[in-house]
């Protein structure tokens, strides 16, 4: 009944009264003719028997049959309805019967029996059979009638009352309904009027869709007006972000400006009080272009300008490279940091390198920031899957930790933990902000875990692609440290974890102690068991005997007067315990050690000593030696400021004269006047890279019949592929990044004649 109209329902309504109207109609009707009928019948009977019998009561005392068959003949004559009478003694026998047939087989009979009375005496009875088929036949006519007049009337009702319903009640309803659908959906055509008739309770729901009406147009005009507003608000957000995003190139050049030259004028003979101003010039310098960077990245994220840049890249050594800059700040708090980087996983990925050197390097610095004392674990763990590896990145430090309701919070845009803490610790609450936004981008996430005055954990999940292109940096033969034995001497549990796993994956056998005491114990008992340690690789600070007073009485024993000592320090002043202390030390390393470095420790120490060893003497490497250059010309082609700066500084010694082009571009075109006798070649500049520019020089040393300079290419990554690239382009060579001093004057040596730079190891025997 839901879905059909009112006025549907009323006119079935109205059918369903008229059946059952009609029905209990015709039942009373026929109740009552039939009633009827029977009494008339009985009446009739009555009064035939009682003439019957005044008439013929002596007939029947003395059972004078001819005579009463002729009044019985009489009687059924005269009334055509009475069918047959029989005549009983008053003992039940029949005395006569007319029409001598038998007629009581007939359905449509009534029967009566009254007796033969006279003076309240009985004298026998009569049975008188009355035909009712005429009876039943107006009875039949009497209840169709009877229906039909009911049907008329009830009919005749209806049709009035669907009538009225019509006009008072769904006219009224449907041109409310219709008022009331234009009114929701906002339709500006007239509304449509009651008719006079309508009752009162509806022309007070007309008034109130009318008022509906009113309502919802004064909110469409609110609507109106804030979406004006809140587009307008929007648009000078844009407006904001998109000037900020476009003045980042504005903003950040003269900020290196600022920053560079305060670091040259430091590298001039400056007075004392100079010296601090320029000290100070530079390093404000430093954190206001920390912070501008902030803002700038933020408002290019906010503006939509920030795009990822997906190359393969070497997630290992970008770890690595994070925590050697982190630890520097670590060291002056005394919190000593590790990575453990799992060996299951692959190093080679395709991302955007930078980015996530930014989020890693921001939820690291911060875990430095907030952790005064302690320690800074880094762990690299992972699954790898049909789509990628799904790493999981987590910085847990021992610091300051974060409030439980204040832990939601952090990833906002200018929150932070605490105002009063920060004061203490500094920051702009923009680089959380920042990494969640920029993980979100690659399709990871960030979460934090912290207990108050415990410290926190930050784990970065993200799914990369793992890359094979990617290869390690070319090391040195390897093959001597196979199956040598190492003895790590480490208080802490994590860092003896992460050494034996990196020793591990090299194939050295490495055995581990707690303490200086144990590794001394350990040292003599392998070397009476026939089984000597080849090397030591020690920590510096340890509780009970630090690392230098184990070296002491390690070189006590005669027969480690040449065993190489590496101690892996996360204390700056370490790196000065060689000089001061006269302990060959084979090297000293600042904690964290990227696996590379390690490896060449390693390699180094070991080859010193198996060529040295025997003749009871150590090697103290790496003494560079420098030749005058000064009649040569060195051309730097690279975009970046700070390379430019450390490029010059490490050629300063050579004394050769320098040209500097900011890009590819500037590289082809200063070409020919600067005619430089070897060219540094950064492979992604702006304008024009490397590859391009290399092409162009090669292209005019052609045209003017030129010899061709040497090029040497410096990339930041390297990358299968990359040195193919670099040769066919016409480069000589490839530097990868950082580039180191012994790395450079190599080149140097190389393209430019013998016996200038080389690498020396002078024996101090
Ligand atoms: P900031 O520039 O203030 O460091 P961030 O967005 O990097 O901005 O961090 C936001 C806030 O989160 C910090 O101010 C600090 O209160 C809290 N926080 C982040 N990392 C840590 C951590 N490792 N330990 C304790 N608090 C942290």
């Amino acid at each position: 009944m839901k879905k059909i109209s009112l006025w549907k329902q009323i006119t079935l309504s109205m059918i369903a009264v008229a059946v059952v109207v009609a029905y209990i109609s015709e039942n009373l009707v026929r109740k009552f003719e039939t009633t009827r009928l029977q009494s008339t019948l009985q009446e009739q009977a009555d009064l035939t028997v009682s003439l019957l019998s005044g008439l013929m009561l002596e007939a029947i005392i003395v059972e004078d049959i001819p005579l009463i068959d002729t009044a019985l003949e009489e009687a059924v004559t005269r009334a055509p309805k009475l069918l047959q009478i029989v005549v009983y003694d008053e003992d039940r026998q029949e005395i006569t019967r007319f029409p001598a047939n038998d007629t009581s087989h007939d359905e449509l009979v009534k029967t009566f029996n009254p007796d033969i009375l006279y003076d309240g005496e009985v004298f026998g009875s009569m049975e008188v059979l009355w035909s009712t088929r005429e009876g039943i036949q107006q009875v039949q006519d009497a209840v169709r009638q009877g229906m039909l007049v009911t049907i008329t009337t009830v009919g005749a009702m209806a049709v009035l009352f669907l009538f009225l319903i019509n006009r008072l009640a769904t006219n009224p309803l449907s041109i409310i309904h219709k008022n009331m659908q234009a009114t929701i959906l906002r339709d500006a055509s007239p509304s449509q009027s009651l008719p006079k008739i309508a009752a009162e309770e509806f022309n007070a729901l007309d008034g109130s869709v009318n008022m509906l009406e009113m309502v919802l147009g004064e909110r469409d005009e609110r609507e109106v007006a804030l979406n004006r507003a809140i587009e307008e608000a929007k648009g000078a957000s844009r407006a904001k972000s998109e000037f900020l995003a476009n003045m980042s190139h504005e903003i950040r050049t003269p900020m290196n400006g600022v920053i560079g030259m305060a670091e040259l004028i430091l590298e001039t003979d400056l007075s004392s009080s100079q010296h601090l101003y320029a000290k100070t010039i530079a390093n404000s310098g430093q954190n206001l272009l920390t912070i501008i960077n902030d803002i700038l990245d933020f408002s290019k994220i906010e503006a939509g300008k920030l795009e990822l840049d997906t190359k393969p890249f070497n997630l290992q050594r970008c770890l690595e490279e994070i925590l050697t800059l982190a630890s520097s700040n670590s060291a002056k708090n005394n919190v000593e940091i590790s990575l453990r980087y799992d060996p299951k996983l692959p190093i080679g990925f395709l991302g955007d390198q930078d980015r996530l050197r930014q989020i890693i390097t921001n939820i690291v610095g911060n875990a430095v920031k907030f952790t005064l004392q302690g320690n800074i674990e880094v762990d690299v763990t992972g699954q790898n899957g049909a789509d990628g590896t799904a790493l999981e990145i987590s910085v847990k430090d021992s610091g300051v930790g974060i409030p439980a309701e204040k832990i939601a919070g952090i990833f906002n845009e200018f929150e932070q933990a605490d105002g009063a803490t920060n004061r203490k610790f500094e920051g702009t609450g923009l680089g959380l902000a920042i990494s969640s936004r920029l993980i979100r981008m690659m399709g990871g996430k960030i979460d934090v875990t912290s207990v108050l005055d415990q410290g926190s954990t930050f784990t970065i999940s993200l799914t990369l692609p793992a890359n094979n292109e990617i290869v390690e940096a070319p090391s040195e033969n390897m093959d001597h440290i196979i199956n040598k034995r190492v003895l790590i001497v480490d208080d802490l549990e994590v860092n003896r974890t992460i050494l034996t796993e990196r020793l591990r994956s090299w194939d050295i056998d490495q055995q581990v102690a707690a303490s200086g005491a144990e590794a001394l114990a350990m040292l003599k008992e392998a070397q009476l068991s026939g089984k000597p340690f080849d090397m030591v690789i020690q920590d510096y600070q340890m509780p009970n005997m630090d690392g230098l007073e184990l070296a002491r009485r390690i070189r006590e024993e005669n027969h480690f007067s040449a065993l190489p000592l590496v101690i892996l320090s996360s204390v700056d002043d370490a790196v000065n315990l060689k000089k001061h202390t006269g302990i060959n030390f084979a090297d000293i390393l600042l904690k964290p050690v990227s696996s590379t470095a390690l490896k060449q420790v390693l390699a180094s120490a070991m080859s010193a000593t198996t060529t040295t060893q025997g003749q009871n003497a150590t090697a103290t490497p790496k003494k560079i030696e420098t030749k005058d250059l000064s009649n040569t010309t060195v051309m730097i082609v690279e975009d970046n400021k700070t390379n430019q700066l450390v490029l010059k500084t490490m050629l300063k010694v050579t004394k050769c004269s320098i040209a500097i082009a900011n890009n590819g571009l500037e590289g082809r075109d200063n070409f020919l006047e600067v005619a430089p006798d070897i060219i540094f070649m950064d492979m992604s500049m702006p304008k024009m890279d490397g590859l391009e520019a290399t092409r162009e020089i090669r292209r005019i040393e052609k045209e003017n019949d030129l010899l061709p300079t040497p090029i040497i290419a410096l990339t930041a990554n390297a990358m299968k592929g990359d040195r193919e690239r670099c040769l066919e382009a016409g480069m000589d060579s490839y530097l990868s990044k950082p580039i180191n001093k012994a790395r450079l004057m190599k080149a140097l040596s190389e393209y430019l004649g013998p016996a200038v730079p080389v690498l020396k190891l002078e024996n101090t025997a």
